[in-house]
């Protein structure tokens, strides 16, 4: 709200759409009994937040984690608002998820918490409604079992025509070519902007990564092929350093052998976690949880540019330091815009009933992450303030145009 209230200030948004979007507009927490696989009930928790849904239908992932509640599903389901206004998309934003740790469970226990999820959700999503996709501990497995409940409570003459009620599935069911590296390919596609834009090669720059899931591991993969070299890495098993670079490509088949964890990869040395931002870099990218770069630590990065993978890694205080200090930082809402993108283009193959091929999908991601990054670069110039704000801006003035057109009801 915070970063909100600022843009909000900066370009003098209406004294009433800022009360609409202050506050959320409808907010689901649902308790739902599960039975495990030794015969005995558990009932959990499960939320999800809609933002806001001026620009379409209510769009944005679940996460299944144990800090999911109320408070951070509302965070995340207003960053997706300003996230698909600005990447120029007709959506909304929504966010949700289940607080649990998926690792404690067997693969049949977590279908049928998400299949049970999906139900007591009920016809608050919908491919015209609200739209989730991946996040954090989600992936295309849990995307499938989604759309086939969802489907499957339907009449079966209307089944086909909900499989985009969710984006981010398997191939085989309707997904896109390309969604799993969306989100990393367009954070480096933004780090080209921006490279473009400084007049920096980015061959032989290092870059360091927090988190090494499907964020953090494709944005490492294409950092890569520009010639990049990758030298620590951290998640929540521990730290990892190797000044002479480590290949994503085998740290990538080292985790997935090893429970999802970086610790143990034999290619680096371990570091003490408070190290990690401590490294000597040009690029840093937090690909985890939000507050990871606060008051505490801001002060210790050294590189020229942070580009956030993650949602809300910098703390309000830790941004105040960074940009004092001359760090360019681009936003989540702008860097990892490509994951919501993707799930654009994967929604609009499912109603067209249309496939696109890879080279298609990432150059269309490109294309309008190039015209978000633009559009963000030209707002803070004009209203002299950092690129967050001038983020915001884009997609505040995008959604205040459209209840000026419309009115408010009735
Ligand atoms: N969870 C991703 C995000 O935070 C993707 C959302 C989507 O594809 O709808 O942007």
């Amino acid at each position: 709200m915070k970063q909100f209230n600022h843009a909000a200030d900066t370009i003098k948004l209406d004294a009433g759409i800022r009360k609409i979007l202050s506050a959320t507009n409808s907010e689901i927490s649902v308790h739902f009994p599960v039975k495990m696989d030794d015969g005995t009930i558990e009932v959990f928790n499960g939320y999800r937040v809609q933002h806001n849904n001026a620009l379409g239908p209510y769009k944005g992932g679940l996460r299944f984690h144990p800090a999911v509640d109320i408070d951070t599903a509302r965070a995340l389901a207003i960053w997706m608002t300003w996230k698909s206004a600005l990447a120029g998309l007709p959506y909304g934003g929504g966010k949700g998820g289940v607080s649990i740790d998926p690792q404690a469970y067997s693969k049949s226990e977590l279908e049928r918490i998400t299949r049970r999820f999906t139900y007591a959700l009920g016809e608050n999503i919908g491919p015209d409604v609200d739209i989730p996709a991946p996040d954090v501990n989600t992936n295309p497995q849990i995307m499938a079992w989604i759309a086939d409940t969802f489907a499957s409570t339907k009449s079966p003459s209307t089944r086909m025509l909900n499989l985009h009620v969710v984006t981010g599935k398997p191939i085989g069911s309707g997904g896109l070519k390309g969604r799993d590296r969306a989100t990393g390919f367009g954070v480096v596609a933004s780090i080209k902007s921006w490279a473009k834009l400084k007049g920096v090669d980015l061959l032989n720059k290092t870059f360091i990564v927090q988190g090494f899931g499907n964020v953090g591991y494709w944005a490492s993969h294409f950092m890569t092929e520009l010639g990049a070299k990758l030298i620590a890495v951290q998640d929540a098993s521990g730290t990892i350093y190797n000044e002479s670079g480590i290949d994503s490509e085998q740290l990538h088949d080292y985790v997935s052998i090893n429970n999802g964890d970086v610790y143990g990869y034999e290619g680096a040395k371990q570091l003490e976690n408070n190290s990690f931002f401590k490294v000597e870099c040009d690029i840093v990218i937090p690909a985890a949880l939000s507050n990871q770069i606060t008051s505490e630590n801001a002060d210790e990065i050294k590189a020229s540019l942070i580009a956030e993978g993650a949602n809300g890694p910098i703390d309000t205080e830790g941004e105040k330091i960074l940009l004092a200090k001359g760090v360019d930082i681009i936003p989540d809402i702008l860097c990892n815009a490509g994951g919501v993108t993707g799930s654009y283009y994967e929604w609009l193959q499912n109603k067209r009933s249309e496939n696109y091929n890879i080279d298609t999908v990432l150059e269309m991601i490109e294309e309008k992450l190039s015209v978000a990054f633009s559009k963000t670069v030209e707002s803070a110039r004009k209203y002299k303030t950092d690129w967050r704000t001038g983020a915001y801006c884009v997609a505040l003035e995008r959604i205040q145009q459209t209840y000026q057109e419309r009115g408010v009801f009735p």
